[in-house]
């Protein structure tokens, strides 16, 4: 088990504080926050502009499409942070990141350091501002318009790992990931609908038949959609029966 922090500490540097408090302020986020779980502070970097127009992008040196993110509004919002003294953690949202992933995600909540989230926007941030940067972290092998939906989808991640985050502490051991496979089929009333059943095994009460299905079930998922996840993982005897099982049955159907 991941050594999961008692709570998160974050803020996010960001043009768009609204797109955040939208999502923040709905369902577990909100919950957790209301516990004290999660804490998390915008900060609208327009407000360290120091002209009248509040400018935050000029045109690139060199020439070339679009503009770039300066950096005096992104230094200046970055100082204001210092003066409670907490250790911190810059994270910059970029698509030249490192990949973030399930195992991420345990890392971070682990962590005792306040987390601060970079979002950057238009063609990308100027470069000097990676000297105040940890790590850059990407969501994923596209290119999004703003940081502000990677900041939202690590903080999500994130907080699902705080104990007492999640109604059922269960949920977070048995999700896609945290056990190295994808999750398994998922059910609920009614038994039949329009025609589709609840597979019997499920209403068996039978709780050792029910744990087989279900390892067996996320086995033939994870080797489906992502063969690389099984590659990676330590297979236990009970796996292997079940991994030849799927294959014979997907040769006899074929
Ligand atoms: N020109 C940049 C490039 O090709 O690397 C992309 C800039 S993108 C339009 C504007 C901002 O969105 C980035 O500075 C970054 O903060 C955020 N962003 C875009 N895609 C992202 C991704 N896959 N992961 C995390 N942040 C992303």
């Amino acid at each position: 088990m991941v050594p999961f922090g008692l709570n998160m500490k974050c803020d996010v540097l960001t043009l768009f504080p609204d797109i955040l408090s939208v999502y923040l302020n709905e369902s577990i986020l909100k919950r957790a926050q209301e516990k004290k779980l999660l804490q998390v502070r915008l900060v609208n970097i327009r407000d360290f502009t120091s002209d009248a127009h509040r400018t935050v992008d000029d045109a690139p040196f060199g020439g070339g499409a679009g503009m770039v993110f300066k950096p005096e509004p992104v230094y200046r919002a970055m100082d204001s942070l210092k003066e409670d003294g907490e250790t911190r953690k810059v994270i910059l949202l970029s698509p030249q990141g490192r990949p973030f992933n399930q195992k991420m995600a345990e890392a971070y909540s682990g962590e005792t350091a306040r987390l601060v989230f970079l979002c950057g926007r238009y063609e990308g941030i100027d470069e000097r501002v990676r000297n105040l940067v940890d790590e850059e972290v990407s969501v994923g092998d596209y290119v999004l318009t703003g940081g502000e939906l990677g900041a939202l989808i690590i903080i999500d991640a994130v907080t699902r790992l705080i104990p007492g985050a999640l109604g059922d502490e269960r949920s977070i051991e048995e999700e896609s990931f945290s056990w190295g496979l994808l999750d398994y089929p998922h059910y609920t009333r009614p038994r039949e609908f329009r025609g589709m059943k609840v597979p019997e095994v499920l209403l068996s009460g039978n709780h050792r038949e029910i744990e087989t299905w279900r390892r067996k079930e996320a086995l033939k998922k994870t080797l489906a959609v992502r063969p690389d996840l099984i590659d990676a993982l330590e297979l236990t005897e009970l796996d292997k029966k079940l991994l030849s099982e799927i294959k014979e049955e997907y040769h006899g159907s074929h």
